[in-house]
């Protein structure tokens, strides 16, 4: 199939691809508030109605509502083509009024429109082009559209490892890498709470009585820096430390909170493996560790089939795409670790994610759109 006409159908649409990210962008909806998530959920469930799709809504009591769409495939014994993407964005309700949606030299600006709001429109402009020039993909085609993938996919997680299970494919629509880069590989993220308990005493009158939590945790922080292998990707922050009440009193408790990213699962493993097996400096001190594993590593091999796939018809289309790999998590993780092929930053190409320039490229997308048909139609 020559996958041309997908695109000359996407760049004749671009005015309208615009106008449906400008409406979807004004709709605020951080992770943490339901009415705004739920009011993209009802929006983009319209859209995806409108192009045929059976589309349900599942609602969830601490969070907002997932939206599944079903298109129907040629080959019916086929197993789906799970495609992924999320409505939630970081930015707080109110964001729009200090970075409005603008367009300036051939960019567009706003809250979630890289992140990942423009990868949802690809989404359903490349299933318009396919139902506009009658092509009917082999395979069905699943849209799961998350609503909490800010916050760590916690709501709907069952459901998305349900889906992919089934599927043949994952196709996720994070935005590209730099350059529009697809990515390949995506290091797993942890986190993790070390909570120590000491003993409190007067800092002046008794206080070798004490003991002192604060010292306790700076000793570990210290030791689990040095779990770390930044040389194999292998990395961690303590991002967040609290303790103590008043400076004439020996703290009683004190407590760090960590990221870790693994390039391997073996490396999750090990630190898990580390952290729980850490022990005391201080007599009488007592520690705590919690957390874990929240996203595992997505490893190349899942996306090496997929990304050849796409590199080919790519070319077709008139471009290079090139691969990359990123310390940052998507739900790709999760597909990928089940050993479901999985293909990811197939969404917008632009900058500033989760920054006040957050922005996208205004001409890739008919190409984003164009290239994720051609992809829906040969896998
Ligand atoms: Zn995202």
């Amino acid at each position: 199939m020559d996958p041309r006409p997908l695109l000359f159908y996407c760049e004749a649409q671009l005015d309208e691809m615009l106008e449906c990210l400008r409406r979807a962008v004004e709709i605020e909806s951080p992770s943490y508030s339901r009415p705004g998530v739920n009011k993209a959920a009802a929006f983009f469930a319209r859209e995806l109605r409108q192009l045929g799709g059976k589309v349900a809504v599942h609602r969830h009591a601490r969070s907002g509502s997932a939206v599944i769409a079903e298109f129907r495939g040629a080959g019916r014994r086929l197993k789906p083509i799970l495609l992924l993407g999320h409505y939630d964005t970081v930015w707080e309700c109110g964001t729009l009024a200090r970075m409005p949606f603008c367009i300036q030299k051939g960019r567009a600006y706003g809250p979630g429109i890289l992140d990942m709001k423009s990868g949802l429109v690809c989404g359903l402009w490349a299933l318009r082009a396919l139902r506009a020039l009658e092509i009917t993909p082999r395979s069905p085609v699943r849209f799961f559209l998350n609503p909490d993938e800010e916050v760590g996919s916690a709501a709907f997680r069952s459901q998305i490892l349900a889906e992919a299970r089934r599927a043949r494919a994952c196709l996720v629509l994070e935005p590209a890498a730099a350059g529009g880069a697809l990515k390949t590989s995506r290091k797993g993220v942890g986190e993790f709470r070390i909570a120590v308990q000491g003993r409190s005493a007067h800092a002046g009158i008794d206080p070798m009585s004490g003991v002192n939590a604060i010292s306790e945790l700076v000793r570990q922080v210290l030791r689990i820096e040095k779990f770390a292998r930044p040389k194999t990707g292998l990395t961690i922050n303590v991002g967040v430390i609290e303790g103590g009440t008043r400076p004439n009193v020996v703290p009683e408790s004190a407590s760090a909170r960590l990221d870790v990213r693994i390039p391997r699962l073996s490396d999750g493993e090990r630190i898990e493996r580390n952290l729980r097996g850490l022990k005391p400096f201080l007599r009488g001190a007592k520690l705590q560790v919690s957390g874990g594993i929240n996203r595992p590593p997505m490893e190349r091999r899942a996306a090496e089939g997929l990304f050849r796939q796409a590199r080919e018809l790519a070319l077709q289309l008139g471009f290079h795409l090139h691969e990359a790999s990123t310390g940052g998590g998507s739900d790709g993780n999760f597909t990928a670790a089940l050993g479901v092929p999985t293909l990811d930053g197939l969404g917008g190409v632009g900058g500033g994610a989760h920054a006040l320039n957050e922005h996208i490229v205004i001409r890739e997308l008919p190409r984003r759109a164009a290239l994720l048909a051609a992809l829906l139609a040969a896998i």
